[in-house]
């Protein structure tokens, strides 16, 4: 039985445990669970001897006191760690990083039945005993660092985190294997985020809060309490849904504030012009089937009608499309572009206007030319 009974670590000024009591028996699962930064891996690497703040209070293993002795002796008493981060050897084989958990003098005697004990728990890791620790996957890396500290022949096993890094499928079985592992007989100390299915294998658990222990259950209570429910399990959990109020009760969800529509400040187009879009183009269509008097458009500075200059201006835009339809293309020439330009043009009214034609600009597809360099050094296009 590992007793922990008002443990206290602090680095510094800074308090990390305080006043934290628990037990584990042989063969049993104790899970621990708490917010990061509780202190979780504070009270590990306390029991492990290997806290670097200063630690009160006393810890002890079947009556004997294990605070004060370093973590080689504590390993030799029978409690190992299987650190956050796994901390296996990675360039070191399985078989390697095995062999090295045997250590412990009182694992040594043993050797050879405890790592058969590993392999029949762990039989991936027995095809696999040869290869390089940092080529498999995370959650065989997780094995081989548990199965490193199941050959120091331990009475409690502590895991720090063993699931971080692991997707649900390897998550389930590494709870399955710590199973197997409790079924020898050994007791577990769980640290772990995913409370879901570290209560489900677990047999009692404590709520780590800021330095403290808040509260110890026995896990199937833990996993029914709401306030365990509502820090660790989630809102969406199986477990949280049987609590989950009648919506009615629910409380209500403070209405969003409304925007109002307000109208622009700016004035559109058409309240500027004084006519709409659609009587515009009316317009430009009924101009198109009856020619306007010439009047219509000479006329265009005095007139102070909005609505007759745009009608002008698009009757001037039609008209200027339809004679450059009408035009054919101009042969080459050698005069410049300017003498090209006619000073005068007729409308198809008969009209002589005077001044250049309206320009209407065709664009083209850009010309893309490729240029290849001879060994020459002279540049020919392809
Ligand atoms: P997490 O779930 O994030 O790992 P935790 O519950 O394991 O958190 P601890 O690692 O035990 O928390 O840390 C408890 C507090 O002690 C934290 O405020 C942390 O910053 C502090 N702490 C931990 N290790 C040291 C250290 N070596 N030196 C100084 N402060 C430390």
């Amino acid at each position: 039985m590992l007793e922990v009974r008002h443990l206290t670590a602090a680095y510094g000024q800074h308090p990390a445990l305080q006043e934290v009591s628990l037990r584990v028996g042989p063969g049993e699962i104790v899970v621990i669970l708490g917010a990061n930064g509780a202190g979780k891996s504070t009270l590990l690497r306390a029991i492990s001897g290997i806290c670097e703040g200063q630690v009160h209070g006393d810890i002890l293993l079947d009556g004997h006191r294990l605070l004060g002795l370093t973590s080689d002796e504590i390993v030799e008493r029978g409690v190992a760690l299987v650190p956050e981060g796994r901390g296996i050897f990675g360039d070191l084989t399985v078989r390697e990083n095995l062999t090295l958990g045997a250590y412990a003098n009182r694992a040594r005697a043993d050797e050879t039945g405890n790592l058969d004990r590993v392999l029949r728990l762990f039989p991936k890791l027995q095809e696999r005993q040869g290869q390089i620790a940092r080529t498999m996957s995370g959650g065989e890396q997780q094995m081989v660092a548990i199965g490193r500290a199941m050959m120091s022949a331990p009475q409690i096993l502590m895991l720090d985190e063993p699931s971080l890094g692991l997707s649900p499928l390897l998550c389930k079985e590494l709870f399955q294997n710590l199973r197997e592992v409790k079924a020898l007989g050994i007791g577990i100390l769980l640290v772990e985020q995913n409370a879901k299915q570290s209560l489900a294998i677990a047999d009692r658990g404590y709520l780590l809060e800021n330095t403290r222990i808040v509260h110890e259950d026995s896990a199937t209570k833990l996993a029914t309490d709401p306030a365990v429910q509502k820090a660790y399990l989630g809102a969406g959990s199986a477990a949280a849904k049987v609590k989950t109020p009648e919506p009615a009760a629910a409380e209500p969800i403070p209405a969003r504030p409304t925007i109002e529509a307000r109208p622009l400040q700016q004035r559109t187009a058409d309240q500027q012009i004084g006519l709409s879009i659609e009587d515009l183009v009316q317009s430009a269509a009924k101009r198109s089937e009856t020619p306007p008097p010439t009047a219509a458009l000479a006329p265009r500075a005095t007139d102070s009608s909005n609505a007759t200059r745009l009608q002008s201006v698009l009757h001037d835009i039609e008209r200027a499309a339809a004679e450059a339809r009408k035009r054919p293309a101009a042969p080459p020439t050698a005069a410049s572009d300017t003498d090209a330009i006619p000073t005068k043009y007729r409308r198809n009214t008969d009209t002589e206007i005077e001044g250049p034609p309206p320009v209407i600009e065709v664009y083209r597809r850009p010309r893309v030319e490729v240029y290849r360099r001879r060994p020459s050094g002279q540049f020919e296009r392809d």
